[in-house]
C-alpha cells in the first residue's frame, strides 16, 4: 500500500529533515584525512540525539550496527563505520541518514571528498547530485514513478558511469522503508501514479565503471563488483500540488537544497 501524508505530517517528517540536512551541512568540516568512520558516526548520533525526541532510525534496523552509513570509495551503501576504518586524502565517502521524530522517519545521503580528488571523482560526484537534482524535478502529482527514474537516466547516458539497479529508493513516513520502490532506471509514464501526499526517498547511486554490486561478507557493505568508486545522493521528498516539497534539505549549502527549497 502506498500511504498519503497531510501537508502537518510532511511538515513533521520536514523536521526531521532539517536535523538531517543540519548533520549534513556539519560534515564536510569533520570528513578529512584521519578520521575514523566511527568518529563521524559518533558525531552524527550526538547531532542528532541533540535534538529533543530525534533518534537515528537506521541504528537496530534490520539489525544494523551504526547510527549512520558511511560508505568509502568502491563501497556503494550500508557501510558499516568503524574506529579502524581512516579516512585518506582522495577519498569519497557518502553519508546516509535516517532521523525518526515523533514516529516519522526521514532519510537523506551525500557524498563528500576527503581532501582533494581526482578530476573523475569529483565529475562522478557531479552528475550523482545532477541526477538526484532532476529526479526530484520529476516528483510531482501526475507524473509516475517512471519518470523519476527516466530523469536520471537522462543525466547518466552518454557519461561514462553506471547507474545502479539493484538498489533503489522507496516510500518514507511511519517507516524508514514504504512502498513504492524507486528505481533509477524507467520509462515516463509508466509505474506507480505520483499523487499528492506520497513522501518518496529519492537515491540515485552511480558507478565510475560497471553497476554490478556485491555485499561483503561482513552481510552489510555493498560494492562495486569491480571495485570502481561510486556515489550516493538522497533526499526525502514530499509530493505536493505546488510541485516537489524536499524535506532533507533545510539549511544546505549545496546544489539541491539552493535549487529547490523554493518549493520547500
Ligand atoms: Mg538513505
Ligand atoms: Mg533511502
Amino acid at each position: 500500500m502506498i500511504n498519503l501524508r497531510t501537508s502537518s505530517e510532511m511538515d513533521t517528517i520536514g523536521r526531521g529533515g532539517a536535523i538531517i540536512a543540519g548533520l549534513l551541512s556539519e560534515l564536510p568540516a569533520r570528513v578529512v584525512p584521519g578520521v575514523s568512520t566511527g568518529a563521524i558516526d559518533r558525531f552524527a548520533e550526538d547531532f542528532i540525539t541533540s535534538h529533543e525526541g530525534a533518534v537515528p532510525a537506521f541504528k537496530g534496523l534490520y539489525g544494523f550496527p551504526g547510527s549512520v552509513c558511511i560508505s568509502v570509495n568502491e563501497e556503494v551503501v550500508h557501510g558499516i563505520p568503524s574506529y579502524r576504518r581512516i579516512l585518506s586524502e582522495g577519498d569519497v565517502v557518502s553519508i546516509d541518514v535516517g532521523v525518526r521524530l515523533e514516529g516519522w522517519c526521514s532519510d537523506s545521503a551525500w557524498t563528500f571528498p576527503v581532501g582533494e580528488i581526482s578530476e573523475g571523482a569529483r565529475s562522478l560526484l557531479e552528475i550523482t547530485e545532477r541526477a538526484l537534482v532532476a529526479a526530484v524535478e520529476a516528483a510531482v502529482p501526475g507524473h509516475h514513478v517512471g519518470d523519476i527514474g527516466a530523469a536520471v537516466v537522462r543525466v547518466v547516458e552518454g557519461t561514462e558511469y553506471g547507474i545502479i539497479r539493484e538498489l533503489v529508493g522507496h516510500g518514507v513516513g511511519r517507516d524508514v522503508h514504504e512502498e513504492p520502490q524507486i528505481p533509477n532506471i524507467g520509462r515516463p509514464g509508466h509505474g506507480p501514479l505520483l499523487r499528492e501526499g506520497m513522501v518518496l526517498a529519492i537515491e540515485p547511486m552511480l558507478s565510475a565503471g560497471a553497476p554490478n554490486i556485491r555485499t561483503l561478507d561482513d552481510g552489510w557493505t555493498v560494492v562495486t563488483a569491480d571495485r570502481a568508486l561510486s556515489a550516493h545522493f538522497e533526499h526525502s521528498v514530499g509530493i505536493t500540488k505546488d510541485g516537489p516539497r524536499v524535506l532533507t534539505s533545510a539549511g544546505r549549502p549545496a546544489e539541491v537544497g539552493s535549487s529547490t527549497s523554493g518549493t520547500a
